[in-house]
């Protein structure tokens, strides 16, 4: 996105920060935690503003920053988060006692690909947010899938992969060419989804909002 544009877009704020939270992003950064960049941040708390949910299930916590801002910024709301790294697991349970948020966010130590669907302390979910191991997302579309509500919203983050799906697979080494393979092929799956509606939005490093389509259209269109 062009320099004028970004600059325009980033006068637009709404985030509330203190103390803790610079220092959860300050964290991150010296230990390379890949936590919501600033812009897909507001994106994403403008539509849970919008769609103002009971419940959120969020696939990947890491040290708890996304859970952290979005449960100051959505009072009412519960929230479900899923870590399979211990250190980050520890981390973000530090953060969210520090900030009193036990009784309105629930850290789950697990592999999201592992624990049983019904282990989790909600059964449905308004908004799941897909935030984990990028090679894995559609696993998670699929498993968590059927915990959505049937007016929910799943968002998917880093659809984009900081414009490296854009690159020469050439210059690019293994490991990279495989994730960015493994991105280009949910991008394609979410978009030809016969059951949702998805729209790609390229704020912050690409985030992807698929809502379950209307079934009254689908008909009309036969
Ligand atoms: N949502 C966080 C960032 C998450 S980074 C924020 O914006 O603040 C992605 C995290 O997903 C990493 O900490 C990684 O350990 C975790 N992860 C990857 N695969 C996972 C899996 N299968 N189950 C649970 N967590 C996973
Ligand atoms: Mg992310």
């Amino acid at each position: 996105m062009n320099e004028q544009l970004l600059e325009l877009m980033s006068r637009f704020k709404t985030i509330i920060h203190d103390d803790l939270s610079l220092e959860m992003k300050q964290y991150a950064e010296e230990h390379d935690v890949p936590i919501i960049q600033e812009q897909g941040l507001e994106l994403m708390l403008q539509l849970l503003r919008i769609k103002n949910p009971e419940s959120i299930l969020e696939i990947g916590t890491a040290i708890g920053y996304s859970s952290l801002m979005m449960a100051r910024h959505l009072p009412h709301t519960k929230i479900v988060s899923i870590e399979r790294d211990e250190t980050r697991y520890q981390e973000a349970v530090s953060y969210h006692k520090r900030a009193d948020l036990q009784n309105q966010v629930s850290l789950i130590e697990a592999d999201a690909l592992e624990i049983k669907n019904e282990s989790l302390p909600l059964l449905k979910y308004d908004v799941i947010f897909i935030d984990a191991a990028k090679a894995q997302y559609q696993k998670f579309f699929e498993k968590y899938e059927p915990l959505l509500k049937e007016d929910g919203m799943i968002i998917s983050d880093n659809l984009i992969f900081h414009g490296h799906i854009f690159d020469h697979q050439q210059k690019q080494s293994r490991n990279l060419r495989q994730l960015v393979r493994k991105i280009n092929r949910y991008n394609d799956w979410l978009a030809h989804h016969e059951a949702y509606d998805t729209l790609l939005l390229p704020i912050g490093d690409g985030v992807a909002v698929s809502l379950k389509k209307n079934k009254e259209v689908l008909k009309n269109h036969r």
